[in-house]
């Protein structure tokens, strides 16, 4: 029997800090728990989609169903997006990728010094600007600004070639990263800005995958 199977539609999702080696014992990073991506990712897999989440390391669970790719630095994080980016119907790039890792991380734990020392760092890739540039499906990336919190988000959604960005702002005493709820901005590129307020990660991927399979359309 010729049964012709429907392609689900398929979602890529990063989520996580990375981590930028030292040395085999230390590593740069940054506060990020991963809380957003597996929010989206879940909220993916009760709309019936096919899920890869790649993913730095973070104490969640992850979601039932979903592929599940852990990588730990940016290097290996661009690996996998660029493996599978192509094969996705829509990526959400929802990872605080760290934007360093040291030039030369050391073999043997480095031994605390008297004084100073200095650490080389240099650039990691741009992994969201990289995929913008031969993109074929929705494509949706996140900022976190500390101030032009707008001007910078739109800059961003234009240069990396976005369909759609979600940008939030880092305020003195307020939490962002983790649970709680959370105020953010989504920018289109047909220029339609909605502002969410104290919104849960869970509410905002419902809006946000909302937003993405609009775009499939
Ligand atoms: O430019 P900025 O780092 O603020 O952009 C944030 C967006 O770019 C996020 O979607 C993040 O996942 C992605 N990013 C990336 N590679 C980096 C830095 C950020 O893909 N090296």
């Amino acid at each position: 029997m010729d049964i012709k199977k429907k392609k689900r539609f398929s979602v890529l999702v990063t989520a996580g800090p990375t981590r930028e080696k030292i040395d085999p014992v230390r590593f740069i990073s940054n506060y990020s728990t991963g809380t957003f991506g597996y929010e989206i990712a879940r909220e993916a897999l009760r709309r019936g989609c096919d899920v890869t989440l790649i993913s730095g390391p973070t104490c969640l669970k992850a979601p039932r169903g979903a592929r599940l790719v852990e990588i730990e630095s940016a290097l290996e994080m661009r690996d996998e997006v660029r493996k599978r980016a192509g094969r996705c119907d829509c990526v959400i790039m929802a990872a605080a990728v760290s934007d360093w890792r040291a030039r030369s991380p050391e073999k043997g734990k480095i031994k605390r010094p008297g004084g100073r020392i200095t650490l080389e760092l240099e650039a990691n890739p741009d992994i969201l600007l990289e995929i913008g540039k031969k993109k074929k499906g929705v494509l949706i990336g996140f900022a976190l600004e500390t101030e032009n919190l707008e001007k910078n988000a739109l800059a961003k959604l234009k240069s990396k070639n976005l369909d759609l960005i979600v940008a939030n702002k880092l305020t003195k005493g307020k939490g962002l990263f983790g649970a709680g709820v959370t105020d953010v901005t989504v920018i289109d590129s047909f220029g339609r800005k909605d502002i969410y307020r104290r919104r849960t990660k869970r509410e905002l991927a419902e809006i946000i995958l909302d937003k993405a399979l609009n775009f499939k359309i």
